[in-house]
């Protein structure tokens, strides 16, 4: 689907919705029963790639409202006993 644009010369413009490629060059306007003509609009593209674009708006999202969470994360890397390989008990002694 798309946005189509008309333009009545006394009650401006009116966006229509059909599916690509099946807009009428000119509709009857609804409020006066004149012929609108199709006008051509810059489409309204999202350019950008996604990982930019979810960025921006997690961005957007959280500068109002952060996120909140009930702790703070586990701690990675942290462990009780260090770590012992069997094999250097084999290994010559000085
Ligand atoms: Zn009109």
């Amino acid at each position: 689907m798309a946005i189509y644009r008309y333009r009545c010369e006394t009650d401006g413009a009116r966006d229509v919705v059909r599916p690509i490629g099946t807009a009428e060059d000119t509709l009857d306007c609804p409020e006066c029963g004149a012929a609108m003509p199709r006008v051509f609009a810059a489409p309204m593209l999202n350019l950008g790639s996604s990982s930019a674009r979810s960025l921006l708006e997690r961005t957007e999202r959280t500068r109002e409202r952060p996120d909140v969470v009930p702790a703070p994360p586990p701690a990675a890397g942290r462990r009780s006993a260090p770590a012992t390989n069997p094999g250097w008990s084999r290994l010559p002694r000085p």
